[in-house]
């Protein structure tokens, strides 16, 4: 199996988009967002290539401006529109600016790896692969990783120091230049639309704990493949996916024409969504009427109180909370401790992730079946189509 940094970024953040890219093999089609990233990536790019001198900022704005059009003019559909275009230019002035390329010692750029991930429970052999965007050599000891971003999220030090993609990223420039393992690597993050870098760094037990944490992905997906189980998990990252008129969850906003009993399927939508809007501010309003009855009580010294359409009355029931380890002391001789503890798949769901490979495995041996349970969320906000 091989499997690239992005397919397993995928995986984690919608298995079905993961198996329409991976296992379909269903090229996803460009939006105006990864279209706007990869040129302003090869802008970058561009920069960073003597040929023999560095390009002129000019140079760079042409050939942005260049590949611009091209793409605007392929991708009739797609909204690359002058703004998108402004902010392009706007970020590589800042960007040349604040990095002249003679001041940096690249090694390469667009630099392609490959590992092998080696361990006994995978019954195949598999190869994680990436491209990393530079790699540049700061001095005779320290090197450092560059990966350009073009999103708005600017992420916090903590989720930096925390990020699957850079630990794949040091394990990926370790195996391709294994005498680097004694040096320092830097890892960075270089929001390009706020000219801000981020950089962390792994130590070795970070990437054996990065190596068995892509041992455990790559075996949940061959899970999932087996299972024919890839959910479809809608996030806010659904605005930028490329499958929605494909995918169950968003399929019938690009396909209500040609759905059948589509007024009458409509007239129930609008129903259902009245009703549980009415349900949630009813729920609402009772709580705050119920605060201000139990205040009205406790400053009367009464339980009970009268209006013209009825009564309400309060009673007051005192529940025991006992000490969970006395209690166990005392049932457990009895043999009555194990009844009193029901089984709770929502808090197994909880431990599971902190608990050890081996330990998870062995549970999800003993899953004799799963059981599905449909579930009706509402939302009263209106979606539109991307095209
Ligand atoms: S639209 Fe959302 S839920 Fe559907 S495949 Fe894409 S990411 Fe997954």
């Amino acid at each position: 199996m091989r499997v690239s940094y992005s397919a397993l970024n995928d995986y984690k953040t919608c298995p079905l988009k993961f198996k329409y890219k991976n296992i379909d093999k269903i090229g996803e089609p460009e939006n105006a967002e990864r279209v706007f990233g990869n040129l302003v990536h090869d802008a970058a790019e561009f920069m960073f290539s003597p040929n023999p001198l560095y390009p002129t900022l000019d140079e760079i704005i042409n050939r942005f401006n260049k590949n611009f059009d091209e793409k605007k003019s392929k991708n009739g559909e797609i909204k690359l529109d002058d703004g998108l275009r402004e902010e392009g230019i706007r970020i590589i002035k800042n960007f040349y600016k604040k990095n002249p390329p003679w001041n940096y010692n690249v090694l390469d750029l667009e630099s392609r790896f490959e590992v092998a991930i080696e361990d006994n429970s995978l019954n195949e052999p598999c190869v994680l692969t990436g491209v990393i965007d530079r790699f540049d050599k700061l001095d005779e000891n320290t090197y450092e990783i560059i990966d350009y971003k073009t999103g708005k999220k600017l992420p916090s030090q903590d989720d930096i120091d925390r990020d699957l993609q850079m630990s794949i990223y040091n394990l990926g420039l370790i195996k391709r230049w294994p005498h680097l393992k004694e040096k320092k690597i830097k890892l960075s993050f270089y929001y390009l639309k706020h000219g801000e870098k981020i950089t962390t760094s792994r130590a070795e037990k970070d990437l054996e704990e990065t190596k068995n944490k892509i041992v455990n992905l790559i075996k949940d997906i061959k899970q999932k493949e087996r299972e024919n189980n890839f959910p479809a998990t809608p996030t806010i990252l659904c605005n930028w996916c490329g499958y929605q008129n494909i995918c169950p969850m968003w399929r019938h906003l690009y396909k209500k024409e040609e759905t059948p009993n589509e007024a009458e399927i409509q007239q129930i939508i609008g129903e259902y969504l009245s009703i549980k809007s009415g349900e949630t501010k009813s729920k609402l309003r009772i709580e705050e009427l119920k605060q201000k009855i139990h205040e009205f009580m406790d400053s009367q010294k009464i339980d009970r109180i009268f209006g013209e359409s009825g009564y309400i009355t309060r009673t007051i029931k005192s529940t025991p909370v006992y000490d969970p380890e006395k209690l166990r002391q005392i049932l457990e001789p009895l043999g009555k401790w194990s009844e009193l503890l029901e089984f709770d798949d929502s808090k197994l769901s909880e431990i599971m992730e902190f608990l050890p490979p081996q330990t998870k495995e062995d549970i999800n041996k003993a899953i004799v079946k799963t059981k599905e349970t449909k579930t009706l969320t509402a939302s009263n906000k209106k979606s539109i189509r991307e095209t």
